[in-house]
């Protein structure tokens, strides 16, 4: 059986980044045990190769899907191909602009905040998604 993906943001939702440091948040502890279950891409905005290096310095890389990172200066304009390819996705970022979008796009979503633990995420995807 295919297994469902979760698509993730990285700034706010993966990683914190400051001036002089970049940082894993909580919710990124989840992603070695999400990979087990779940395929995990990428959807983010900015530069690819910045982007990606923050996945690189913090260790998260190696978990994604080559074939499902999605980076771009405009996000919201990559959510119609990206559902056209991927059926069962789940956003999870900390963008409320995102959540909009993927609600008038009938996308299942999880907003990220600075303050979930890595057990109310996991406990977020199963309610949303049970395996
Ligand atoms: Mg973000």
């Amino acid at each position: 059986m295919e297994k469902n993906i979760l698509l993730f943001d990285i700034d706010g939702t993966l990683v914190k980044t400051g001036l002089s440091f970049l940082r894993k948040t909580a919710i990124a502890d989840a992603i070695s045990q999400l990979s087990n279950n779940y395929e995990l891409g990428i959807f983010s905005q900015g530069f690819y190769n910045i982007q990606t290096l923050k996945l690189r310095l913090t260790n998260l890389y190696s978990y994604f899907s080559k074939n499902l990172i999605f980076i771009s200066h405009n996000k919201v304009g990559l959510l119609q191909s990206i559902i056209d390819k991927n059926s069962d996705i789940i956003i999870i970022d900390n963008s409320k602009k995102i959540q909009k979008a993927t609600k008038d796009l009938n996308i299942r979503f999880i907003l990220a905040s600075n303050k979930m633990t890595k057990e109310e995420l996991l406990k977020e995807i199963n309610l949303s998604n049970p395996l």
